[in-house]
């Protein structure tokens, strides 16, 4: 093998008068960047294998490291910047594929921070969320064209299956296999305690989850891993994936390293094997074709569950989604492309698909034109990071929206981008035992328990704010947004006016 071209990206600074050898940096890393030193009697470490998961930082107990970006320079050249210098430095070496995880971190625009929210003054005055009941209880499913009611006022329309949210806020789709047992366990407890739903990805149900079905979303993805017909009736929901923002178009891959006995017997296949699932379901290729699997799936259900189907934000998603509702889908969601995951090309993570907050407003506008609209829900992924991201998609069209990176945040991933190597520092993106456990599902739902309950909070004194009472009055309420910093052509694709209109 040939030297390597390559520098380190990161620097290790060492504060030698707080270090006390403790060695815990050293057990703490499973990229093995510490090392013990004995001729010096010092840790060193090792630059080039530093991914910044900052592990080490938050578990050093005198507060001796600290992690910067590493100070050597390529030449300054506005073309030639250096990740691209290094990407061609690592495929030549590699002649592979470059692999990346979690969500696209390119400059392009974020959308939501050009969009403002607006709140009531003098006429529609303001509502105190504190003293006024304020409702977020959210249904997601097809609704009845039209309501009827006895004379009691009791409803006689049967309604078709609902997916009941107390607030309009999902986990988003992360396999048992690209997750740890302990990340999944964390999400399935923190659902059940919210009232909302957390949802298996395209792994399978391990065993000890079925407990939480009501509380689960289960996948049904082109690998068709872990499918059977108690894993479809588990669920409070059947999604059928199509496409994730992170990769539109392409399929999945777990290592065979990642397919422990446990992940093997969930999604029933040999252990070590490496999990790929299809580009395509290789029995769709029409919207026919995906209406037969839709009422499949409501036929081996017995027609008690919504049936959703995920789609990336791509150039024609509100064609595609009018397609979709017309197929039977109970559910759309749709994954923008900033949506995070366990393993993609790098090339289709950073350049694939479109702004999450252009496909709701374009999907949820033709479903409306079509007359369509309450035939089918609308789920919104793709980097939803606060509160106020889950208003203004809301706003745009969404009836809900669904979670994933802010998840893993809350419950220690840094953000280091490492997910497809395994070995996830904080217990999360991981299949190692001794890493596995570095997450304790306890604290974690309790976090996530915590997140959302706190963005519900902010959501009720933001609805209040603009004089609403219900979430259900904010779908699709554009006029509650304005644009800042946004061409003509944004604005009218979103439906939002400028600021000051
Ligand atoms: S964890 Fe901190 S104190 Fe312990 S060896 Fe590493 S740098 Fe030194
Ligand atoms: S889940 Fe783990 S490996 Fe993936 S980005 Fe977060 S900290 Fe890094």
């Amino acid at each position: 093998m040939s030297l390597s071209l390559l520098t380190p990206e990161f620097k290790v600074i060492r504060d030698y008068d707080r270090c006390i050898n403790c060695k815990v940096c050293m057990r703490q890393c499973a990229f093995e960047v510490h090392y013990y030193d004995e001729e010096t009697d010092k840790m060193m470490a090792d630059d080039m294998k530093c991914v910044d998961c900052l592990r080490c930082v938050t578990l050093c107990p005198t507060q001796a490291l600290t992690i910067i970006k590493h100070p050597q320079v390529y030449r300054d050249n506005a073309n030639w910047v250096p990740e691209a210098i290094r990407d061609i430095y690592k495929q030549a070496e590699t002649g592979g594929v470059l692999l990346a995880a979690m969500g696209n971190p390119k400059p392009y625009p974020i959308y939501w921070d050009k969009m403002v929210i607006n709140a009531s003054q003098v006429t529609n005055p303001s509502i105190d969320p504190l003293r006024e009941p304020m409702e977020l209880k959210t249904f997601i499913g097809r609704k009845p064209d039209r309501i009827e009611v006895d004379e009691n006022g009791e409803l006689k329309t049967k309604m078709p299956p609902q997916i009941e949210l107390n607030t309009p806020i999902m986990f988003s789709a992360m396999s048992y296999g690209s997750i740890s047992y302990n990340a999944h366990a964390s999400l399935a407890r923190a659902a059940r305690e919210l009232g909302i739903c957390y949802n298996t990805g395209e792994g399978g149900l391990h065993k000890d989850f079925y407990e939480y079905g009501p509380n689960t979303i289960v996948q049904v993805a082109s690998g068709r891993f872990g499918v059977n017909k108690d894993y479809l009736n588990a669920g409070a929901a059947v999604e059928i994936k199509i496409g994730q923002g992170a990769k539109p178009g392409i399929g999945g891959h777990l290592p065979g390293e990642k397919v422990s006995e446990d992940v093997s017997q969930t999604r029933m296949i040999p252990i070590g094997s490496d999990a790929i699932s299809p580009a395509p379901h290789h029995d769709i290729y029409s919207i026919e074709d995906l209406a037969q699997l839709i009422y499949s799936l409501k036929e081996a259900t017995n027609y008690t569950k919504p049936v959703g189907v995920k789609i990336a934000a791509v150039n024609n998603v509100a064609a595609i989604a009018s397609g979709i509702a017309r197929a039977g889908a109970d559910y759309i969601a749709i994954d923008g492309f900033r949506g995070g995951t366990g393993a993609a090309p790098k090339r289709i993570r950073d350049s694939v698909g479109i702004p999450i907050e252009f496909a709701i407003a374009a999907v949820d506008a033709r479903l409306r034109s079509e007359g369509i609209r309450h035939q089918v829900s609308i789920v919104a992924a793709g980097s939803i990071r606060n509160s106020t991201d889950v208003i203004k998609a809301i706003a745009l069209g969404a009836d809900a929206v669904y979670i994933g990176s802010a998840a893993l945040i809350a419950l220690g991933c840094h953000m280091c981008q490492q997910c497809h190597t395994g070995k996830c520092n904080w217990g999360i993106a991981t299949q190692d035992p001794n890493l596995v456990k570095r997450l304790n599902p306890d604290i974690g739902a309790r976090r996530l328990v915590n997140l959302i309950n706190a963005w519900s909070h902010e959501i009720k004194e933001i609805l209040g704010g603009m004089g609403i009472n219900d979430i259900e009055s904010l779908k699709g309420n554009r006029l509650m947004l304005r644009g800042v910093g946004m061409t003509e052509k944004e604005l009218e694709i979103l439906g939002i006016k400028a600021a000051g209109e």
